[in-house]
């Protein structure tokens, strides 16, 4: 995750209210309980009974046939398009994913694939962009092999995508010989706002993942989801990339308890985005960007203090959060709750009135 998060200051007070991301909650008395009660095994020979037991869960969640468990998203963002593609095979995604911006060049660098940059507002393109970005396959142009969504589209700004659109993509893709890819790692954010199920959300599309150290708060880990001939193509790469575990079943077990405690209440850090971006649009001059899920993206240069004075004032109120491409981004989640949003919204104002 790129963000700029305020300067260290050893004079600041310690932070009390974390907006920076959801990957910054910690583990809850109950989910280190789980993991302390974890049975573990050889993760890497299958023989981890936990591990096991969430990408039964995980598969059946995502209405797909198998999953593995990986150490990160980005790992299986990029097991998958190795899977999906051939050196100089094409991706589409678009311009402000998380596999162009944000993975290290990793499709490229191991795959030697290129991604066409979609344009759209809102961090999605519309079915008919795609259309319009396919060639037909000739011998000069790269092999175009899949398309790639972000559910939710966090540059975007947490957007979501409609259920339509994406059936239609899927559709454009089928027709057209492409593999679709959906890069989940807010998945369960877009299912409980919109009260689609996981299997219809993610329907048609042949990878799926879901991150489990973003908003379901858990340490460690991310599954990925398909076919089962396609989650054996992913465990070689897996392997090959050193992302095969041991007791891997320790953090397995955070992720099983954040599945049955932390899914439904991923609608509690939607109402505390939409309170913070109610607050902060009724403060003359800033301009907030309407959140669809848990992110808040806002800009305060026409309160007169440009985002960055803004992120420095609030950490010296003991908030962190950070600028994200020009803009400010504040994160809800587990660990932030509706009182400290109020408290946030009052420090803005302040600030704003100082300015
Ligand atoms: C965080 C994130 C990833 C990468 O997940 P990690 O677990 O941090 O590797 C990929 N895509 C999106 C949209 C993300 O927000």
């Amino acid at each position: 995750m790129l963000y700029t998060p305020p300067p260290v200051d050893p004079k600041a007070p310690p932070v009390r209210i974390n907006l920076l991301s959801d990957t910054q909650t910690k583990p809850t008395a109950g989910m280190r309980e789980a993991m302390a009660r974890a049975e573990v095994g050889d993760e890497q020979v299958g023989d981890d009974p936990t591990v096991n037991a969430l990408c039964e869960r995980v598969a059946d969640l995502l209405g797909k046939e198998a999953a593995v468990y990986m150490p990160s998203g980005t790992m299986c963002n990029v097991t998958a398009t190795l899977v999906h593609c051939r050196p100089g095979d094409e991706i589409l995604a678009h311009e402000t994913a998380h596999i162009i911006a944000r993975e290290g060049g990793a499709h490229a660098a191991i795959g030697g694939f290129q991604v066409t940059q979609l344009k759209g507002p809102d961090g999605q393109f519309t079915p008919e962009t795609l259309r319009k970005a396919l060639h037909p396959r000739t011998r000069y142009q790269p092999p175009q092999t899949v398309v790639s969504v972000e559910q939710t589209a966090n540059i975007g700004g947490g957007t979501i995508w409609k259920k339509n659109d994406l059936d239609e993509i899927v559709e454009i893709a089928r027709a057209n010989g492409l593999a679709t890819h959906m890069d989940g790692a807010r998945l369960l954010n877009a299912t409980v706002e919109h009260g689609i199920p996981a299997p219809e959300m993610a329907a048609g599309w042949d990878s799926v993942w879901i991150d489990f150290s973003k908003g379901l708060g858990a340490p460690v880990g991310a599954a990925l989801a398909g076919s089962r001939t396609f989650i054996d193509a992913v465990w070689q790469w897996k392997q090959r990339l050193g992302g095969s575990m041991r007791q891997a079943g320790i953090c397995a077990a955070a992720c099983i308890y954040a599945l049955d405690h932390h899914v439904e209440r991923l609608a509690d850090d939607h109402a505390n985005a939409r309170a913070l971006a109610r607050g902060l649009s009724q403060i003359s001059g800033i301009e907030v960007q309407e959140p669809e899920t848990n992110l808040v993206f806002f800009k305060t240069d026409r309160a007169g203090i440009p985002g960055d004075k803004m992120v420095s004032a609030l950490r010296q109120r003991g908030v962190t959060l950070a600028m994200m491409d020009g803009r400010i981004r504040a994160c809800t989640h587990l660990d932030v709750n509706a009182s400290q949003i109020e408290e946030t919204i009052g420090y803005v104002r302040e600030i704003v009135r100082g300015a």
